[in-house]
């Protein structure tokens, strides 16, 4: 059995009152002993907030993008160091709206889950198609790609996979149109196919994330499926208690 993650990714949303409130409306919902283990991704402003709340639980948090040079002059970027200084064990790596918006290639994922891994971190690296690429019949085709740029980054010494992926169909983002159960297990067990190639052990032991308009309401049926470990939840993930009930889901 492998363990489950529900993971809230509050994207550019929150001040620090905000980021108060809902860490500790999390901790107060008593998941703990936290079974799935949950972690929020917050705005980097407000990471400091969040370790503040949750620094003596079993709530963990990440960053949402992180820059692949330890220090030096990049204005505006943050390193794998930064996160981890900020208590981070996670870091959320090429989110379609990274690859999209900024332009961000499967080359630099790479560089990007290199960084994390360097710098102690665990990479949850987003995956997913466009509805045009689905409706052409090229979803595996997309994932292929996506994936097989990080896999060689997998340690294959280690006994636990040292990343975890999410699967988040781009048309089902934000949309409130999530993929089915099904659809969206075909596309798990696919992921993991592609990584047993490489280790059959780890590829049993790794966490494959669903993100795209998860709620309260289809959580238990998307958790229900074989290959489907968690969620990787965006705008439920900013209200505690859509969150809490999507966190139930996954017990
Ligand atoms: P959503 O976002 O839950 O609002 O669809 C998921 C994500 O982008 O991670």
């Amino acid at each position: 059995m492998r363990p489950t993650m529900v993971a809230g990714n509050w994207k550019m949303n929150g001040l620090s009152a905000d980021a108060v409130h809902l860490t500790q409306a999390i901790l107060h919902a008593e998941l703990e002993p936290m079974r799935p283990e949950v972690v929020i991704f917050p705005p980097f402003t407000l990471l400091h907030a969040v370790s503040q709340e949750a620094k003596s639980s079993a709530l963990r948090w990440g960053g949402q993008n992180l820059f692949w040079e330890a220090s030096g002059a990049y204005t505006g970027e943050i390193s794998g160091a930064m996160l981890r200084d900020m208590g981070c064990r996670y870091v959320l790596i090429g989110h379609s709206e990274r690859r999209q918006i900024f332009a961000e290639s499967d080359v630099q994922v790479t560089q990007k889950v290199k960084a994390a891994l360097l710098s102690g971190l665990i990479p949850v690296v987003c995956v997913g198609e466009t509805e045009a690429e689905r409706a052409q019949g090229a979803t595996e085709a997309v994932l292929y790609r996506q994936v097989e740029a990080i896999l060689p980054l997998l340690n294959l010494e280690a006994s636990q996979p040292n990343m975890i992926i999410a699967y988040e169909p781009i048309w089902a983002i934000g949309t409130g149109l999530s993929a089915s159960p099904e659809q969206a297990q075909a596309v798990h067990a696919f992921i993991r196919g592609l990584v047993a190639a490489y280790s059959a052990q780890l590829a049993k032991r790794l966490l494959v994330l669903y993100g795209g308009s998860v709620k309260g309401n289809n959580a238990a049926a998307l958790f229900d499926q074989a290959d489907i470990d968690g969620g990787l939840v965006g705008g439920a993930s900013l209200q505690a208690g859509e969150f809490i009930q999507i966190c139930r889901a996954a017990e």
